[in-house]
């Protein structure tokens, strides 16, 4: 029987197709990565059929690409050599927010925005992390990426709010991770091996992630945007390391942009929130007296009348940071997101500038710092898609940025293959190759979206 055949049998004619008019969206991502193949795309509705999906590849040596929202940028679920795109939009469930203990137990296609809307609705107080990506993203594919939200200065990146998943192994095993492979409650990720961790930050490369438990927070009443502006650039670690210290934000933004010209100054955007007016006033007058006490005395300003349109920005959950980013003609956009030591955040700042100028684009930086450890520092491009040239201008500009990110020490997160393999090269090599027997373990065949995390 032939693959189509075997596919239609197991998903339905409905989910399954080889339609070269189909294919082509799945064949490339809103990003600067060239196209690449893909055969098929499936849409299963239930773990059994991932299941059945999983074990027909594996026989036939396909490879499968599992794809969330498809959003990350950086081709991660463009398939490298062909086969089947597994597109989970169908799974689509909200299986069970369980209020006393504060998580929502969700199938693999839930968007943001449906979970953001059920929990509006059904229960008001609780809230979960949710990035600023475009509102159709997945709540497991950010988390499997390592994504950050709303409230992750607060309470740690998405993938730290992971109680436990329901995977299908890539030889065709359901497992499950954390609590629910002991209990009936899928609250906590320990005290076991954290198993978790074989699918998180893996691309798709160690099997299909089908449920996931995510923890959820109270959601306050108020919230409040407040704004420091300086051109000082070496005062930014000072800065974060001293608002970070107070220990009473709820998320905290750095930007800066080139053009207007008033925006052409570093601005530190403070997210406080407070379950009462009280909370939030208490937080805010700290704040203050924060910023009055700041090293460089007149070479910071408190903000009293933010631009109105950045203060709405900013209130929205997610907040409406990276259109601060210089979007040209044409709508592409990418960034190198470095996940930096807050000591080198200076150093990138000027550097970043650079890598702008020489490639001829305007400078336009949205970072997010992440509780007080470290920073989101995004490296911001945007290019004209239907010019090849400025596509092509672009992927150098980023490779100069990855490079710069592991030259500051940091991390590029959610990478595309070549910032993988620069990753790579300068890991420790008994690492990486702990990496690759990892992924010969859980994958004999390599169907897993392969080309990724490869040596
Ligand atoms: C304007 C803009 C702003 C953004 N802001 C943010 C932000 O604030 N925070 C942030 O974190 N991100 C942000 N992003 C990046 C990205 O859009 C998000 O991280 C998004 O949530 C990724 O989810 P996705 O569903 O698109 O994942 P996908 O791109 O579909 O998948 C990501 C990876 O996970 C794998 N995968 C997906 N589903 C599964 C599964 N079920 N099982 C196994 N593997 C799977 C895929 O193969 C791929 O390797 C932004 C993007 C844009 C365009």
């Amino acid at each position: 029987m032939d693959i189509y055949t075997s596919l239609k049998n197991i998903v339905g004619e409905d989910n399954v197709s080889n339609n070269p008019e189909e294919l082509f969206i799945y064949s490339r991502d809103p990003g600067a990565q060239h196209p690449r193949r893909v055969d098929y795309v499936v849409m299963p509705e239930t773990t059994g059929e991932v299941q059945k999906v999983v074990m027909l590849a594996n026989e036939k040596k396909i490879p499968i690409t599992p794809l969330g929202g498809g959003f990350t940028l950086s081709a991660l679920v463009v398939p490298n050599r062909g086969g089947i795109v597994l597109d989970m939009k169908k799974m689509d469930k909200i299986i069970e927010v369980n209020e006393t203990n504060r998580y929502a137990l969700i199938e693999a296609g839930v968007s943001q925005a449906a979970l953001q809307a059920y929990l509006k609705k059904h229960h008001p107080h609780l809230q979960h992390s949710t990035p600023e990506a475009p509102p159709t993203v997945t709540v497991v594919g950010n988390a499997l990426i390592q994504g950050h939200g709303h409230i992750s200065p607060r309470y740690g990146v998405n993938s730290d709010m992971v109680n436990g998943m329901e995977v299908v192994l890539p030889t065709g095993e359901i497992c499950t991770t954390g609590s629910a492979s002991v209990s009936p409650y899928w609250f906590t990720r320990g005290p076991l091996p954290d198993l978790a961790g074989l699918f998180i930050g893996w691309f798709g490369t160690t099997g299909v992630v089908t449920k996931l438990s995510m923890k959820l927070y109270p959601k306050p009443a108020y919230r409040e945007v407040l704004a420091f502006q300086t051109d000082d650039i070496d005062s930014i670690a000072d800065a974060i390391v001293d608002v970070t210290q107070l220990d009473l934000l709820e998320d905290y933004f750095l930007i800066m942009q080139e053009k207007p010209d008033w925006m052409n100054h570093m601005f530190h955007i403070i997210i406080v929130s407070g379950h009462s007016e009280e909370e939030l006033e208490f937080k805010k007058s700290a704040f203050k007296g924060l910023f009055n006490k700041f090293k460089g005395g007149d070479k910071v300003k408190f903000v009293d009348d933010l631009h109105p349109a950045l203060e709405k920005r900013f209130l929205d959950v997610p907040p409406l940071a990276a259109l601060a980013a210089d979007f040209r003609k044409g709508g592409g956009f990418e960034y190198t997101g470095a996940i930096l030591p807050i000591d080198k955040v200076p150093e990138a700042w000027r550097k970043g500038i650079d890598i702008s100028r020489k490639y001829g684009m305007v400078c336009s930086y949205v970072h997010q710092v992440l509780t007080c450890h470290s920073v989101m520092f995004g490296f911001n491009y945007s290019f004209n898609r239907a010019d090849e040239q400025d596509i092509e201008i672009t992927r150098k500009a980023l490779e100069e940025s990855n490079r710069l990110t592991l030259e500051l020490g940091g991390m590029i997160w959610k990478g595309e293959v070549a910032a993988q393999k620069l990753t790579m090269e300068k890991m420790d090599p008994n690492t990486a190759q702990l990496i690759q027997k990892v992924k010969k373990l859980l994958d004999p065949n390599g169907i897993m979206n392969p080309g990724n995390w490869e040596a």
